[in-house]
């Protein structure tokens, strides 16, 4: 992590948890934390838990996200739901991108690039997720396909509409199978991630935009991964399920950046 840059953890939980479930988890992990910590803790929850927790949470360091929102700003998409709905909900950012929509659902960057726009457009803070295939990784392509998930995620956006970007690198090799890439690989592609936001933008923007490494993080890796200069922070998928295993990650990084105690 740069200096000038704070760290940024964020859990992904995907399609787990009731209302009740995510409440309980939202009041433990408030408890021992006061409102003028900063804003670097966030949860990217679904969709019905978006209204509950945004109020649970007001004021608090604790920010609330949407997983994915479509490209659209309204209309006839049967079961879909647009960037101002969320912030409605009081979604303050949103997951786009995220390798299960690419591959589960056949996001493409064209796609992924409408939703980053519409994201900017309505309000929310967009989190850009790139990362490689394990074919990929073992044919060395991981700069080109990371340059190409960024030249298009970001295409037409001028440097005055990704102020708030986040970018999240995340091997798809390491999501979910407990084997993370090591602080080396992920800081390599970190720095490849910056180096190209630079030549997209320009290297001051490059430096501002915190860039969060993702796949099987948990709290015995998450010290080592950032240590690294270019890694500012995480994406937490399976460790952020559990209050106790989140917490650990959470609480270790507070104290360390702000002497906050546990
Ligand atoms: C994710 O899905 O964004 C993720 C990083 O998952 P996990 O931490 O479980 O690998």
């Amino acid at each position: 992590m740069a200096a000038n840059r704070p760290i940024v953890l964020i859990g992904n939980w995907k399609m787990h948890k009731t209302i009740e479930e995510a409440s309980s988890f939202v009041e433990g992990l408030l408890s021992g934390y006061t409102s003028e910590e900063q804003k670097i803790v966030g949860l990217a929850v679904p969709y019905t838990l978006l209204y509950p927790l945004s109020a649970q949470t007001a004021g608090e360091f604790l920010k609330i996200g949407a997983q994915n929102m479509n490209e659209a700003a309204e209309g006839a998409f049967t079961g879909e739901i647009a960037g101002r709905m969320l912030v409605d909900a009081g979604a303050q950012f949103v997951l786009l991108g995220h390798s299960e929509r690419r591959h589960l659902y056949g996001e493409d960057d064209d796609c992924i690039n409408r939703k980053v726009k519409r994201a900017v457009e309505a309000g929310l803070q967009p989190i850009l997720c790139v990362g490689e295939s394990k074919e990929q990784f073992e044919r060395d392509e991981t700069h080109r396909v990371l340059e190409q998930q960024l030249s298009q995620g970001l295409k037409g956006l001028d440097s005055d509409k990704i102020k708030n970007l986040i970018v999240a690198y995340e091997p798809v090799w390491a999501i979910g199978t407990q084997q993370s890439a090591s602080s080396q690989i992920a800081q390599e592609a970190h720095h490849f991630c910056r180096s190209h936001l630079g030549t997209l933008f320009n290297k001051k923007i490059a430096d501002m935009i915190p860039i969060l490494y993702g796949g099987s993080v948990n709290s015995s890796n998450a010290d080592e991964l950032l240590a690294e200069p270019d890694i500012d922070g995480l994406l937490i998928g399976g460790a952020s399920l559990s209050l106790d295993s989140f917490k650990q990650i959470v609480n270790h990084h507070y104290q360390k950046q702000t002497g906050y105690p546990t």
